[in-house]
């Protein structure tokens, strides 16, 4: 069974770059186009990891993750935040606001499949 990993993201273009980098490592990728969605399909799908945006339409990334942290449901799936250039220098707030880590947009290529296998890495399906 590939790992499951859900991306939300409002953007169509960081959207089709982060699919097409995590699909050729071999996840299985969902994908939410905002915080609400988010939450349903993450309820649904329990993916192995979520990346999620900050800034989105309606539901943002950092409501949606504490909608995630305070269903006891879904409290323990890992969330990365995605990261704008703008937000530089918060990073410490997205891992006070529940995020396991971050990554800053535009998305490297390399960069991005590290940071998965860290995060599924001693994960108990492993
Ligand atoms: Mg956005």
């Amino acid at each position: 069974m590939p790992y499951k990993i859900l991306i939300v993201e409002d953007n169509a273009n960081n959207r089709g770059l982060l699919w097409d980098i995590l699909v050729f490592h071999g996840y299985e990728v969902s994908v939410a186009t905002d915080g609400q969605e988010g939450v349903t399909l993450a309820r649904e799908l329990m993916p192995d990891l979520i990346l999620m945006d900050i800034q989105m339409p309606g539901m943002d990334g950092m409501t949606a993750s504490a909608v995630l942290r305070g269903d006891p449901a879904t409290s323990s799936l890992k969330i990365i935040a995605l990261t704008s250039f703008a937000m530089q220098g918060d990073q410490e707030k997205f891992l006070a606001a529940g995020f396991n880590d971050y990554l800053s947009k535009p998305v490297n290529t390399r960069e991005l499949p590290a940071l998965i296998d860290r995060w599924i890495q001693g994960d108990e399906h492993l």
